[in-house]
């Protein structure tokens, strides 16, 4: 798949790196550890990009994640109700019950799209401290 070859913007993306080298975590710990799930550095740890550029900075953010939610939402609820034909409660306690799963994922990638939005990719950062050794 090319679209998540190693480097790409979408790769940095679904893989939560930071937009300017693509080497650095946007996130400290792994996704579904549940451990500090909406903690973010305050500077990348690879090219010392600002994660943090504005007051308020993630803002925009949150409409991303309600859009990818809502979607989400509709496609889960659409596949249960039409395609294994559930009745309207156990699909909407199934689905209830991924969202709690897949919240910290919403959250995270939400903003790894808004940040990649904003900030520029510089490939003279790009695993650059594998090139100095
Ligand atoms: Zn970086």
């Amino acid at each position: 798949m090319g679209w998540l070859k190693e480097g790409t913007r979408s790769w940095a993306i679904w893989n939560m790196k930071c937009p300017r080298c693509r080497t650095g975590n946007l996130f400290p710990t792994h996704t579904f550890s549940f451990q500090q799930p909406f903690e973010m550095p305050k500077r990348c740890p690879h090219c010392n990009q600002k994660y943090f550029p504005e007051p308020g900075f993630y803002y925009g953010a949150m409409f991303i994640s309600y859009i990818i939610t809502g979607w989400f939402c509709l496609a889960v609820m659409g596949i249960l109700l039409l395609g294994f034909k559930m009745n309207v409660f156990g699909a909407f306690a199934l689905l209830i019950f991924i969202c709690g799963i897949l919240f910290v994922w919403f959250f995270r990638i939400s903003r790894t799209l808004w940040i990649t939005i904003r900030v520029k990719f510089n490939s003279k950062f790009y695993k650059a401290q594998e090139e100095k050794h």
